[in-house]
Parts: structure tokens; sequence; C-alpha cells
């Protein structure tokens, strides 16, 4: 495998590649993507499309309202992608969907570690169960609540990866010690001015003292877990966890 080859590349399958790079050409991944860190590549599903009116959907086999996304054009649309990349690479192929499993951190590490995934972006009410199977599609969701389609799923899922990238992140934007990353909410952050409407920056983050600093940014952090996120709070697997020390 060559150099050129090895670089990160999300490839897009979605009925609107207009919508490509969109949020993505902007700021730290717009700048990573104009400097060569990672490639986008957004196909139209319709470009695999047939017959004369180009049709991608049809009516629910079974009955029902909306329409859903053929499996022989979807099918032939991956296949035309993965046919145009080194497939001895052995990429995800995604399928932004809510009855996916949960996005974390840990897949979003994962995928950012790996060539880069092909995402296909559904639309109407999902697409025919046949291509899922056929070409063992990952069905990948960005929480619990129903987007209208796929794209605004797989941008978001391309962004987390993208600042994972070596080269992206600059060391002022480490994600060393962000939400997720030790199984745990962030901390607060505060800036300028020292006091805003009556609220002082907490002391102890003026004191310069490191190592209190981050003793109390560690009790702050397994506090707002340990509130807001009992989930991740259970799941961490740290016995010498300290007790709440601040309110909700
Ligand atoms: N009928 C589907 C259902 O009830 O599960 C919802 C289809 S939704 C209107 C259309 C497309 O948006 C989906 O096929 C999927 O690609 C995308 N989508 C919607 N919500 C999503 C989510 N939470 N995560 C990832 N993709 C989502």
């Amino acid at each position: 495998m060559t150099a050129a080859t090895t670089i990160w590349r999300a490839t897009v399958l979605t009925l609107f590649p207009d919508m490509f790079p969109g949020p993505l050409g902007m700021s730290l991944a717009g700048r990573a993507l104009a400097s060569g860190l990672w490639a986008l590549e957004a196909r139209d599903i319709r470009d695999s499309a047939t017959d004369r009116h180009r049709s991608v959907d049809d009516t629910p086999a079974g009955g029902g309202p909306g329409m859903v996304l053929r499996a022989d054009v979807l099918a032939a649309a991956i296949d035309a992608a993965e046919g145009t990349s080194d497939r001895t690479r052995d990429r995800p192929l995604l399928l932004m969907s809510p009855r996916g499993r949960p996005l974390s951190q840990a897949r979003v590490k994962e995928l950012a570690a790996g060539p880069g995934p092909l995402l296909v972006c559904g639309r109407f009410e999902g697409v025919d169960q046949r291509v899922i199977e056929a070409r063992n599609l990952e069905e990948v969701s960005i929480g619990d609540y129903v987007l209208s389609g796929g794209e605004i799923a797989a941008m978001a899922l391309i962004d987390a990866c993208v600042r994972l990238l070596p080269g992206v992140m600059g060391k002022a934007e480490s994600g060393a010690e962000e939400s997720f990353s030790q199984g745990l909410l962030e901390y607060p952050q505060y800036t300028r001015p020292q006091t805003f409407q009556g609220m002082p920056i907490p002391d102890i983050l003026l004191s310069g003292d490191h190592a209190r600093v981050a003793a109390w940014r560690r009790a702050e952090a397994e506090a707002l877990t340990q509130a807001r996120r009992p989930d991740l709070w259970a799941a961490r697997p740290d016995p010498t966890r300290t007790k709440n020390t601040t309110k909700g």
C-alpha cells in the first residue's frame, strides 16, 4: 500500500451530495480537509438508478406510509463506491440509522484509527432490510430522536473522527481530558472576566497550585457524571472514584 492510499477518507452515499462538505468545510475539519489531512467524497445514490426516471425508492412492502430506498439501487451505489477505493483496506460500511447502536467516543476512536468509513445516508422511511444484510452494513445512531435524513448524522460522525486524526487538533485543543476520554464528562471551564454577573471564577483555579486544580477538576468531572450520566458512571472501571462533592 502506498502512502497516498493511507489518507483517512470518508465516502458518503446520499441523495443530497451538495450538502457536503457543508459544516465539514469550515473551522478545524475544513482546514484539515483543505490541507489534505483527510479526504471526503460525497456520491449521489441516484447515479446508480437504472430506470428512465432515476428512481431510488418505492412503496413499503406490506403497506404503510412513506417510501423505502430500494435494495438494488443502494447495493449498486455501495459497490460502485467500493470499486473506486482500495478494497484491501477493509473499510467499515456504516448505515446512519435511528435503530443503530448509539455512537460512542470509543467507536469514534476506532473509526478514526482505520482507513475511514463509507457512510450510507437513509431518507424517507429508511432502507430495504435486504441491502443491510447483503452488504453487512453496521447501523449507527447519533441519538434517540429521528432526523429527516442521514446526512447530518454522517456529518456528526465524520466531524468527531476527523478531530482525532493526527495533526488535526493542535496541542492547545488536545482531546486528552475532554468528555468521555476517561469515562467522565468534562469539568466546568472558565475564562475572563474574573467576575461575570456577580459570579467569580472559583478561587482554586486562580491559585496556581496545579495539583489542587487537577484534584478539583477531577472531583467536578466525577460529580457531573454521577448527576447527569449515571449510565456512564456505573460503567466506569475505576473503583477508586471519589464521592460527589458538588451540587447537581
Ligand atoms: N422510519 C425510520 C425509523 O422509524 O427508524 C426513520 C427514518 S428517518 C426519517 C430517515 C433517515 O434519517 C434514516 O434512514 C437514517 O439514515 C437517518 N436518521 C434519522 N434519525 C437518525 C439518527 N438518530 N441517527 C442516525 N441516522 C438517523
